[in-house]
């Protein structure tokens, strides 16, 4: 019997995977930050985490996940900013929508969700116990992490300071706080409140924490100082999960994480996804005219950390690799007048050796690609004894190898997530048809005058920013909302609706 091998970013290799506590894993995936929804790059590491945690489950582990919110960040208050609404009021909205979402492409709820804003406490001792040790100072009102105390930093994503000071100049996001900083490559732990911001008390001053500590805390506050599994798009390997480590192993001294992984991107039509490029992509407008369990299917058919290419093509041919599947999944339940495969034959043995090809490939680095292999074989063989009773009224193999080839399928299936869910199953949010990416409006429901007002807002600025791509999108997108607009010779833009 294959045992579990897991590709360690911090390694660079496959490793055994061992947790800290026998038949127990901790694992942490970081969240959303709540100003929008969610992108198919975000579903991709989503779906691939569940998947990782089922499997884990089905190989007989107790899984603790923790997935957390950031619910306080420079995005969602410039949003609140343009929609003249609290900040909070952003963050409930995205973290609603995030769950109608993530429910729809049937992601297992997490354990815990912690938040950044429940999560204060935890922030402000960790940043008050890197400053006694020497790792972060303030400055006007910040407190920024002196990234060259820590020696070790780097480790995770194989950069050298020197390196990147070197060669990237362009390419380090060099943050506003420069002139604060006693080192370019210095990051703030808390950001002073400007005036009219939202903001915490704090030993330095009101204000609130930096995006990399709450990480950092929230870890520390819910699973303790090393964890098993650390999880999180490619994306977030620099510098988020290099600064995580560097936060809280230099309070520690202990691994934060067993063992890294970070998903693949999913670029689209070839090109990376970016809000720039104009081809930003939200789950959420995907499902409206998608199957959510086809996109489950897409994503498994690469190994996770490979990269995706997310075009029509491939959309088409998982949506069909889906009907199959499904087809297969309701095999008992579709021919249970003709063959007698009861409910309760389903606690019966399952095909051994299925069973060990697609443990032995998910085995292998979580290979879903593979595993999906004896999925299909199953599949396409209950099909054609489907087939089989449908125009000659009986099948080619005995009730009992039928029987126990359905349960595998169940059984395997189940563990990627790919279930045939009863309409009453499948969570009702609102969803539009029409929606365009990053809609604010949804189906059933008119745009608010606000709403409306903030995408003027975004689109003007991408026309400053010369993003045409981006600011046409806008137009379109509100087009399909029934919103028309004419631009000023001043500058403005009037709007109002198609049909008045
Ligand atoms: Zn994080």
């Amino acid at each position: 019997m294959s045992s579990l091998a897991v590709y360690n970013s911090l390694s660079r290799r496959k490793e055994p995977f061992e947790p800290l506590k026998p038949g127990r894993v901790s694992m942490y995936v970081c969240g959303i930050t709540a100003y929008n929804y969610f992108h198919v790059g975000n579903a991709r590491a989503f779906v691939a985490f569940d998947v990782i945690r089922r499997y884990l489950k089905w190989r007989g582990y107790d899984v603790h996940y923790v997935q957390n919110f950031t619910d306080i960040d420079d995005k969602i208050l410039k949003r609140a900013t343009e929609e003249g609404v609290p900040m909070q009021e952003i963050a409930e909205r995205y973290i609603t929508a995030y769950f109608e979402d993530a429910d729809r492409l049937n992601i297992m709820r997490a354990d815990e969700y912690p938040r950044a804003t429940h999560s204060l406490d935890g922030i402000q001792r960790l940043i008050h116990e890197l400053e006694q040790g020497g790792y972060a100072y303030p400055a006007g009102g910040d407190v920024y992490y002196a990234v060259r105390q820590f020696p070790e930093y780097g480790k995770l994503s194989g950069r050298k300071l020197e390196d990147m000071q070197a060669g990237a100049s362009g390419r380090v996001d060099v943050e506003e706080e420069a002139e604060c900083k006693k080192d370019p490559f210095d990051f703030a732990l808390w950001k002073s409140a400007k005036p009219g911001e939202p903001a915490w008390e704090s030993p330095w001053g009101p204000g609130r924490p930096g995006w990399h500590i709450e990480c950092s805390a929230m870890v520390r506050d819910t699973l303790g100082e090393t964890i098993d599994i650390h999880a999180g798009g490619v994306d977030l390997q620099f510098p988020h999960h290099e600064n995580e480590i560097a936060q809280s192993e230099a309070v520690t001294g202990k691994p934060l994480a067993r063992y890294w992984l970070h998903n693949g991107f999913i670029n689209i039509d070839g090109e990376k996804m970016s809000k720039s490029l104009g081809n930003f992509r939200t789950a959420r407008d995907l499902l409206a005219s998608y199957d959510p369990m086809a996109f489950r299917l897409f994503v498994c058919q690469a190994q996770y950390r490979k990269p995706v290419d997310f075009t029509q093509e491939g959309l088409d041919a998982a949506l069909s690799g889906w009907r199959t599947l499904e087809s297969a999944l309701l095999f008992g339940s579709r021919f249970s007048k003709q063959l007698d495969l009861s409910e309760n034959a389903l606690e019966a043995d399952l095909d051994s050796e299925a069973v060990s090809r697609f443990r032995e490939a998910m085995d292998d680095d979580f290979n879903t690609s593979i595993a999906l292999s004896v999925l299909f074989e199953l599949a396409k063989e209950l099909n054609r004894q489907g087939n089989l009773l449908i125009h000659q009224g009986k099948t080619d193999a005995s009730t009992d190898v039928l029987g126990r080839q359905w349960r595998t399928l169940i059984d395997l299936a189940k563990a990627l997530g790919l279930e045939v869910r009863s309409t009453s199953e499948i969570p009702t949010g609102e969803i539009s048809a029409t929606a365009g990416p990053a809609t604010a409006g949804i189906a059933g429901r008119p745009l608010s005058n606000s709403e409306i007002e903030s995408l003027i807002g975004q689109r003007a600025a991408a026309r400053k920013a010369r993003n045409f791509a981006e600011a046409d999108r806008i137009r379109q997108e509100l087009a399909a909302q029934g919103v028309l607009l004419t631009d000023q010779p001043d500058g403005t833009t009037l709007w109002h609706w198609q049909d008045s």
